[in-house]
């Protein structure tokens, strides 16, 4: 398997990094996810203008023009095929341990493909568990600092469920590694954007699909006790698609089946995605 490390192509197993680098010593980076169907980088723009606000967020500059990683990434991806790209940039490696910025340092840059696994099964959703979100308030910034997240996914996999949907002071946020989205009382709902949670791609290109097709929906506050009325849960990624959510802290959702609303809304993703080819 082939991937990129700072200009170079390599063996996985010959790419290397320093462990001064600050991305080992203080998770001091960020990074993307970028589906790829048919061999084709889906909404490249959308993820590279996430990955400049990330890298001002964190204040490093982008090592690279938009054009420039385009053509980083695309000999990673084999022809045709469904995959996803991940791309990590960091603030470099320094000379000593310290918290505050080295004066002069070169970002480290690193891209890996992978596969990716929408959800396929129109008969059956997972399970997920609600937990208290106990993230830091840059949630926002794609940070490859993401201890709380991995917490969170793991204690949510010991209780056999895929996701863990994340509520901070009473309202929801969004999942560890995915963004939330529920019908209720007809409407297609979604936290709406703040520091509070991840700008999904995912998540926009399904409100815009609820718009294109007269879909009613709304980014609005979502208490816990609306989640309770929700006759369909989803989380959704960009590795993941949309993923019917079917049981939530051990209580079915509707009839525990995934809803209509989800069926229609798999079939535009997938014409959406048809029509980028
Ligand atoms: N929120 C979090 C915390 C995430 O890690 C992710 C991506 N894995 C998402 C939301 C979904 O974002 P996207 O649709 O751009 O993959």
């Amino acid at each position: 398997e082939t991937v990129y490390l700072n200009g170079e192509y390599l063996a996985l197993a010959d790419a290397k990094i320093s462990v001064m680098d600050r991305g080992f010593l203080f998770g001091d980076g960020v990074y993307e996810v970028i589906p790829a169907y048919a061999g084709k980088l889906f909404r490249l723009e959308d993820h590279l203008e996430r990955l400049d606000n990330s890298l001002k967020s964190i204040r490093l500059q982008n090592p690279h023009s938009h054009e420039q990683w385009r053509t980083i990434l695309s000999p990673l991806l084999k022809n045709g095929q469904d995959q996803s790209v991940y791309l990590q940039i960091t603030r470099g490696v320094a000379p000593k341990r310290d918290h505050a910025f080295p004066q002069k340092v070169t970002p480290t840059v690193f891209a890996m493909v992978s596969g990716i696994t929408p959800h396929s099964d129109p008969d059956n959703g997972v399970k997920a568990v609600s937990m208290e979100d106990s993230r830091w308030k840059l949630c926002d910034t794609k940070a490859i600092t993401l201890l709380a997240n991995v917490l969170l996914r793991q204690a949510a996999v010991e209780q056999g469920c895929a996701e863990a949907i994340l509520f901070k002071d009473g309202y929801l946020t969004e999942g560890a590694a995915s963004n939330v989205f529920a019908v209720i009382d007809g409407i297609l709902v979604t936290a709406p954007k703040s520091p509070a949670i991840l700008p999904g791609i995912t998540r926009d290109v399904i409100l815009e699909i609820a718009r294109k097709n007269d879909i009613p929906s709304s980014e609005q506050a979502i208490a816990k006790a609306d989640i309770q009325k929700a006759s369909e849960l989803w989380i959704t990624s960009s590795t993941r698609e949309i993923i019917p959510v079917v049981e939530l802290d051990g209580e079915k959702i509707a009839d525990g089946k995934p809803g209509l609303v989800w069926k229609m809304f798999y079939k535009l993703f997938q014409e959406y995605k048809q029509s980028l080819r």
